[in-house]
C-alpha cells in the first residue's frame, strides 16, 4: 500500500442537493472547481511516434466563481512550455504560471494566474514518453506488426499525464480535438468523429455532452472500421477486424435491450475499438467508443459480457458519474448489476445465473484476502492511489446490494426506480450520500415494511456482506458439479464428461470445482479428498489429454488452467504459461499468475525471468501492479 508522507492540499467541493449540503472531497485532485471551473476543452496535438510524445495545446474555457482565485490544474510528467490567457476568447497574451512539486500519486499542480475577466486559458505543452495514461506500442507489439500504435487509458487519474486539466470526476467538460498523425494511420476518440474514416493524417472530433476527464480517450494506429448495426460498429487492426465483427455481432441487440430497461441511449453512436493485447483492462467505457481487449474474442460469443458491461456504463458511470473515487461503486456496482440484466435479456436467465454465481465466488475470494477497511463500498482512499480501490468490492458487492434491493422490492418497482435515478441525475457527478438520499426518498420511504429487510447502512459502510445478502446459484453449475464428481470418483474417464455444450462459464466453474477438491478441506476443498501430488498430476494430465486445455484459445479458460497448473506443478503447461505472459497484458490475468508463481522460491525465480522480458511490453498501469507483486527492484 502506497501512502503519502505529508498532508495534501485538497479541495472541499460543496454541492447543493435538494436542500442538503453534501461535501465531496476529492483527495485525488489539486483542482479548485468551486472557485474556477473548466467547462470546455479544445485540444490540438501532433502525435510524434518517434519521440513517443503528444505535443500541442489545450485551451480551457472557464467559469469564474471566485474572480480573485487562480486556476489550479492537475498534471503529471507534463512539460509546460508556455501559458496564455484571453479575455475576449480569441486574442491570447502571455500568462504566468507555477508548476508545483510532484507527488508520486497525484502529480504536480499547475497554478495559472488569471487576469480580471479572463475566460480562456491556453497551455502549450508536451507529454513525457513514460506518461502513465499513454501506451506507445512498437510495430512488433501490434497484431499487424507493420505500424506503431498509441492509446490512452485515463481512469482513474491518468488523464493528467496527457492533458493539463481539472482531473476530478466531479468536473464535467465538453471537448473538441484536432489530431495530426502519420498519414497512413487513423485516429479515433471518445467523441463524434468529424472527419469520417478518410485517412489523411488530420482528424477532428467533438464531444458535445459534458463528461468527466477520465472519459477523454484517444487511439491512433492502422485501424479499419466495420458497421455492426445502424448506430454500432467496430474498429480494429485489419487482421483482427473480421473475427471482431463476428464476435461482437450482438452489440446492436444489447443496445436495444438496455434501452428497453433503462431508457434511451444518449450518446448517438456506440462503437467498439479492439486494441492490441497489451491493453491492461478488459474494457474501458469511453463514451461512444468502448476500448476492449482482444482477449474477449473467444470465437463463441461467450466473453461478450464485457460488451454488456461497457455498454451499461453509458447509463451508470458516463451518464451518472461517481463524484470522487471513493464513490467508485456507484459506477461499477451499478454497471455489474446492469451487465447481468442485459445478458439475461439477450441470452436468457441461465446465463445470468452463471455470471452471478461466478461473481459471488470472486467476491468471497476477495473478501477472504482483503483487510476490513477495503471491504467497504464507500471506501476511504485518502492518501492512496485510487487504482488501489479497484477490487471486486465495488463491482461484485455493489451488484449484490442492488440484487438485494431488486429481490426485496420486486423487479418492476426496482426497474422503475433505476430508470428514474438515471433520468434524475443524468449528466451529473454524484456522491454516495446523494445516492442514499435519493434511494430513501424514492424507494425506501415508499415501502417501509420492505425497506426494513435491507440493511442499507451495513451494505454501504460495513465490511463483508450482510447475512441477508442474496446467494445467486446456477442450475447449470449444479449439473457441472455432478459430472465433475463422477469423474473425480473414478466413475467415468475425463473424456466422457459431457462437455460438448458447455459455455465458458461452465468450464470456469468446472475447473474451480476440481481445484477446490484438490486442496485440503481447511481451504474450502471437498471434505475428505486429500490427493497426493502424483495423483493430482495424473488428473491434470488426463484433463489436458481429453480437452487440450493447455492449448485452449479461450483466455478465461486458459487463464484458470494456468493458475491450476502452477498450483499443482503441472510441468507440461510451462511453455504455454510463458507464452501467455509474454503476449497478454490484461492485468486481470497476469497479476494473479505472477502472484501464484511468487508463492514459492522456484516459482518466483521463474516469474522474474519471464517478467524481465515481458515488462517492456506491458502497460504502465500493469507494470505498477506487477512490480509490486514481484518486489521488482528496477534491474
Ligand atoms: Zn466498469
Amino acid at each position: 500500500m502506497k501512502r503519502f508522507g505529508r498532508l495534501l492540499f485538497c479541495f472541499c467541493l460543496t454541492i447543493a442537493f435538494g436542500g442538503i449540503i453534501v461535501n465531496a472531497q476529492d483527495f485525488h485532485s489539486y483542482a479548485n472547481p468551486a472557485a474556477v471551473r473548466v467547462r470546455h476543452v479544445d485540444l490540438d496535438w501532433n502525435v510524434l511516434f518517434q519521440q513517443k510524445i503528444l505535443k500541442g495545446t489545450a485551451t480551457l474555457t472557464i467559469d469564474r466563481i471566485s474572480p480573485s482565485e487562480p486556476l489550479v490544474l492537475d498534471t503529471r510528467d507534463l512539460k509546460i512550455d508556455q501559458v496564455e490567457t484571453s479575455v475576449d476568447g480569441t486574442r491570447f497574451q502571455a500568462g504566468t504560471f507555477t508548476l508545483g512539486a510532484a507527488d508520486k500519486i497525484l502529480g504536480a499542480p499547475l497554478t495559472i494566474q488569471l487576469p480580471a475577466k479572463a475566460t480562456r486559458v491556453r497551455i502549450h505543452y508536451s507529454t513525457s514518453p513514460g506518461a502513465s495514461g499513454l501506451q506507445w506500442l512498437e510495430p512488433a507489439q501490434t497484431a499487424g506488426k507493420k505500424d506503431p500504435f498509441v492509446y490512452t487509458q485515463s481512469e482513474a487519474i491518468h488523464a493528467r499525464s496527457w492533458i493539463p486539466l481539472q482531473d476530478t470526476p466531479s468536473v464535467r467538460v465538453t471537448y473538441s480535438a484536432r489530431v495530426r498523425t502519420p498519414r497512413n494511420l487513423l485516429a479515433v476518440m471518445s467523441a463524434e468523429n468529424l472527419s469520417g474514416t478518410v485517412r489523411d493524417g488530420d482528424y477532428s472530433f467533438r464531444m458535445r455532452q459534458p463528461i468527466p476527464s477520465y472519459l477523454i480517450a484517444l487511439a491512433v494506429g492502422d485501424l479499419r472500421f466495420r458497421a455492426l448495426g445502424p448506430r454500432t460498429g467496430v474498429y480494429a487492426e485489419p487482421s483482427t477486424l473480421a473475427l471482431a465483427a463476428r464476435e461482437l455481432s450482438d452489440t446492436e441487440k444489447m443496445v436495444v435491450a438496455t434501452e428497453r430497461l433503462y431508457g434511451p441511449y444518449r450518446w448517438g453512436r456506440y462503437d467498439i475499438l479492439v486494441l492490441p493485447p497489451s491493453f491492461p483492462y478488459g474494457g474501458m467505457e469511453n463514451p461512444r467508443l468502448t476500448f476492449a481487449t482482444p482477449t474477449i474474442l473467444a470465437g463463441d460469443k461467450s466473453l461478450v459480457s464485457l460488451v454488456a458491461h461497457e455498454l451499461a456504463h453509458s447509463w451508470s458511470g458516463n451518464l451518472v458519474t461517481n463524484a470522487t473515487w471513493r464513490d467508485f461503486w456507484l459506477n461499477e456496482g451499478f454497471t455489474t448489476y446492469l451487465e447481468r440484466r442485459i445478458l439475461e435479456a439477450v441470452y436468457g436467465r441461465s446465463r445470468e445465473e452463471m455470471e452471478a454465481a461466478l461473481g459471488l465466488r470472486d467476491l468471497n475470494d476477495e473478501i477472504a484476502s482483503l483487510p476490513d477497511a477495503d471491504e467497504i463500498l464507500h471506501i476511504d482512499l485518502k492518501g492512496r492511489d485510487p487504482d488501489d480501490g479497484s477490487t471486486d468490492i465495488p463491482y461484485e458487492k455493489g451488484a449484490l446490494f442492488l440484487r438485494h434491493l431488486e429481490q426485496t422490492f420486486g423487479r418492476a418497482r426496482f426497474d422503475q426506480f433505476l430508470k428514474s435515478y438515471f433520468n434524475h441525475f443524468s449528466f451529473q457527478s454524484i456522491t454516495t450520500e446523494q445516492f442514499q438520499a435519493y434511494l430513501k426518498q424514492n424507494l425506501l420511504d415508499k415501502y417501509p415494511d420492505l425497506a426494513s429487510k435491507v440493511p442499507v447502512d451495513e451494505w454501504i459502510n460495513q465490511p463483508g456482506v450482510p447475512a441477508s445478502a442474496p446467494k445467486p446459484t446456477s442450475q447449470a453449475f449444479a449439473q457441472v458439479e455432478t459430472e465433475a464428481s463422477r469423474w473425480l470418483s473414478n466413475q467415468i474417464p475425463a473424456a466422457r464428461i459431457p462437455t460438448a455444450r458447455w459455455s465458458t462459464q461452465e468450464w470456469q466453474h468446472f475447473l474451480t470445482f476440481v481445484q477446490n477438491s484438490f486442496e485440503p478441506p481447511a481451504s474450502g476443498g471437498a471434505a475428505g479428498t486429500q490427493l497426493s501430488q502424483t495423483e493430482k498430476a495424473r488428473l491434470m494430465s488426463e484433463l489436458d489429454r481429453a480437452f487440450n486445455l493447455t492449448r485452449s484459445g479461450n483466455s478465461e479458460i486458459v487463464f484458470q488452467w494456468l493458475v491450476m497448473s502452477i498450483r499443482n506443478q503441472y510441468e507440461p503447461a510451462n511453455a504455454r504459461l510463458e507464452e501467455f505472459l509474454m503476449t497478454v497484458g490484461r492485468r486481470k490475468f497476469i497479476r494473479p499468475l505472477y502472484q501464484e508463481l511468487a508463492k514459492t522460491p522456484a516459482g518466483k525465480e521463474k516469474a522474474l525471468a519471464i517478467y524481465r522480458r515481458a515488462r517492456p511490453t506491458y502497460h504502465p498501469i500493469a507494470v505498477t501492479s506487477i512490480d509490486d507483486v514481484l518486489k521488482w527492484s528496477g534491474e
